[in-house]
């Protein structure tokens, strides 16, 4: 009688698991949790897509591949009703193009090239930093000029870069983010450090390709960190997810910061 109790609540136990693990599994796989109402904006973004030539002289991309990155884009913003539409691909014409670094070429080609109130998108060889430091893009956040851009890795099709550098574009920061300080795995600091997101899993600063974070470190409470490796706004390989405070901050940043974007 003992045993036949035991295991009825063992299966109990087993089934609300099981449900806790579909609900988990639902959130990751579809982005948002199906009972959280997102706000709809119903906009459609205008992109201006100007294209470098690489270091062999040719366009380091073309407008199918552009479009195919365009379209993973509006799938990944479907649910605030974010799209996005290229109006016009340029070719520039000059290879010293080729790298766009954020401090010195970039203002000059903005001078050149540039569109107001419309995404401004780059795609050149190499991208790099202030600092000199290689990137696979960058797109500015909100209070700066309407720019992505894009280079190395960030131009192979399998890359989700134009989905990650509009995140940045519409205000998030990356989810290993630690400039505002570490985050801690409780997330009783989640909104004033990490990526100041709480419902984007602690991050101690991860910021490798792969999927596996291998020996999970410990914060300073001593619990273990489970970072959201497949967060858009990680550097992971196998991202495929906004969170539902990551939509919501895109919302309120297009409705505010960008609300002037054609
Ligand atoms: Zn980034």
């Amino acid at each position: 009688m003992q045993l036949h109790s035991t295991l009825n609540s063992c299966k109990m136990h087993i089934k609300y698991f099981g449900l806790v693990l579909a609900i988990a599994i639902l959130g990751m796989g579809t982005a948002v949790a199906q009972n959280v109402a997102l706000p709809k904006a119903n906009k459609v973004f205008s992109v201006y897509a100007y294209i470098c030539l690489g270091e062999d002289e040719q366009p380091v991309t073309t407008a199918a591949d552009i479009q195919t990155e365009i379209n993973k884009a509006n799938v990944a913003f479907a649910p605030i009703g974010f799209s996005f539409r290229v109006c016009e691909v340029i070719t520039i014409p000059d290879y010293y193009y080729r790298d766009i670094d954020e401090g010195n070429k970039l203002p000059e080609l903005i001078d050149l090239h540039y569109k107001p109130e419309v995404i401004n998108m780059y795609f050149t060889d190499a991208a790099s930093g202030d600092d000199g430091s290689p990137l696979d893009g960058f797109g500015f956040m909100p209070g700066d000029e309407d720019v992505v851009v894009l280079g190395g890795n960030a131009l192979d099709p399998a890359s989700y870069s134009i989905i990650h550098q509009l995140g940045h574009f519409f205000g998030l920061y990356h989810t290993f983010e630690i400039e505002f300080g570490p985050e801690l795995v409780s997330g009783s600091n989640c909104q004033v450090a990490g990526d100041l997101i709480c419902d984007t899993e602690a991050d101690p600063g991860t910021n490798q390709r792969n999927c596996n974070h291998g020996q999970p470190v410990a914060d300073l409470q001593g619990d273990r960190y489970a970072p959201p490796f497949d967060n858009y706004m990680s550097f992971s390989e196998c991202a495929c997810r906004f969170t539902t405070e990551q939509y919501q901050r895109m919302y309120n940043v297009y409705n505010t910061a960008r609300n002037y974007l054609k």
